[in-house]
């Protein structure tokens, strides 16, 4: 671990080859929590076991809140605080780095299953923003949970050993497909028409629906599992391959989910190196980023109202005044990707101000879309101390904005960590084929992203 910090450089410059084993290393592991983190309670999962693992203790466990104490707080299984206490007064505020573990997917209807021309289909409903195109013709994965009528949670996970079946959307051969070609790429394949094929083999020949009763056999015999039990399920359909190493130097990864697990995992190797920081640090794993951070796992909620006041209640510091002030003092890095540069696009990306692959962590002032909408503008005053930070902390780190400017744009949850007042702004890494299901990065970008928030975590 000690030859991580032989990378130090704060501009953008060629690698050296002691410097990219650095970066290899790092980067290694990362592939393989992709892999197993494909659904926001896995990558929950994956974080609060190496917490765990790492000393930290669940909140429940804890009397008192006591300096360079180790804290992990889960929530439903899709949302995670990690915390190392600070030798400030907790009222002082905290240094959070939040980052999201959703990401765009298909997820199966309540009642998905239906039989036609003979074949067995799991109806979907996307979550997240996608184009549609990119879900056909590629193998999908079947992740998440059953609940049944009795409470009990089946987990299920279809699709990523090499001896699973795979689902998949068929897509029209284009032979057919001279009318849908005219069409317009966001009206050419329809929401309803992406049905994953589940199967073929009639059980029954004198059934109604033979093929369809043959998969809720299938479903009873290998999950203990009714066709209604569906009605209270969490199915994602995702890409079924790995991540991989991209480019015939290695320097990129390429993997289903990089938004935002890229940053969730940054942050969490980060923060398991924090010690004894003066401020408290926090790294926050949400939800439902992708849908606007709505519900009660997403950020745009109570939670990190009520992970402070959880905190303060331990340190005997549960009033009003305190937790306002907590909130209000309080900094933030909304650890989420960027666009990058792609040169097979170059007339959506403004180049003085956008970011590109390999220059390092991405600040991004402001998000929002068409006129700022939306979004949280960072403060100069706050800009001017990161900066400072990552030169002394020799981040390599480049701006980045979201596109032109009348091109488009996107949020993140900066917006709601600055409804209590805390200073927040946006890093991450930028990513080429944001919400495609094979997302790129750079491996040195990854690296730096996590010196960053070592660096805000530990020294801020
Ligand atoms: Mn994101
Ligand atoms: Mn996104």
């Amino acid at each position: 671990m000690d030859k991580t910090d032989q990378l130090e450089r704060n501009s953008w410059t060629v690698l050296l080859p002691e410097e990219l084993e650095v970066v290899q290393n790092f980067t290694q592991p990362y592939l393989n929590f992709l892999n197993q983190g494909k659904t926001e309670r896995e990558a929950i999962e994956y974080i609060y076991q190496t917490a765990r693992n790492h000393g930290f203790m669940p909140i429940e466990e804890c009397q008192q809140l006591k300096a360079g104490q180790k804290i992990v707080i889960k929530e439903k299984g899709k949302i995670c605080a990690l915390v190392v206490v600070g030798k400030d007064p907790i009222e002082n505020g905290i240094n959070i780095v939040a980052s999201h573990i959703d990401s765009p997917r298909l997820d199966l209807k309540v009642r998905p299953l239906y039989e036609e021309d003979g074949l067995a289909l799991l109806k979907t409903h996307y979550y997240g923003g996608i184009k549609k195109y990119q879900w056909l013709a590629i193998p999908l994965a079947i992740h998440g949970v059953v609940v049944k009528k009795d409470g009990q949670i089946v987990n299920i996970v279809v699709g990523e050993k090499p001896e699973d079946p795979v689902l998949t959307i068929s897509d029209l051969l284009p032979h057919l497909a001279k009318e849908q070609m005219e069409k317009k790429m966001s009206e050419a394949i329809s929401g309803e028409g992406l049905n994953a094929l589940a199967g073929s083999i009639p059980l029954d020949k004198d059934e109604k629906n033979p093929v369809k009763t043959y998969i809720v056999k299938i479903l009873k015999d290998q999950y203990d599992i009714e066709e209604e039990d569906l009605t209270s399920a969490e199915l994602e359909l995702v890409p079924a391959f790995q991540a991989r190493e991209v480019g015939l130097d290695r320097s990129m990864i390429g993997a289903y989910g990089q938004d935002d697990r890229v940053s969730a995992y940054a942050s969490l190797r980060a923060i398991l190196e924090v010690k004894d920081p003066n401020k408290t640090a926090m790294c926050l794993f949400a939800d439902k980023e992708e849908i606007g951070s709505v519900g009660n796992t997403g950020l745009h909620s109570l939670v990190i109202e009520n992970i402070v006041i959880e905190l303060m209640n331990l340190a005997g510091k549960n009033n009003y005044l305190d937790i306002r002030r907590c909130l209000g003092r309080s900094c933030a890095l909304s650890a989420d990707v960027n666009a990058a540069v792609d040169p097979n696009y170059p007339d959506v990306f403004e180049k003085r101000n956008c970011s590109y692959l390999t220059r390092g962590v991405v600040l991004t002032k402001f998000t929002g879309s068409r006129g700022k909408a939306e979004s949280s503008d960072a403060n100069p005053e706050f800009l001017g101390k990161i900066r400072r930070l990552f030169e002394e902390e020799k981040v390599s780190w480049q701006v980045g904005e979201l596109g032109k400017v009348d091109i488009g744009g996107g949020g993140t949850v900066a917006q709601y960590m600055a409804y209590y007042g805390m200073e927040v702004v946006d890093c991450g890494v930028a990513v080429m084929g944001m919400h495609s299901p094979f997302e790129i990065v750079s491996k040195v970008d990854v690296y730096m992203s996590y010196k960053a928030y070592r660096a805000f975590m530990q020294s801020f």
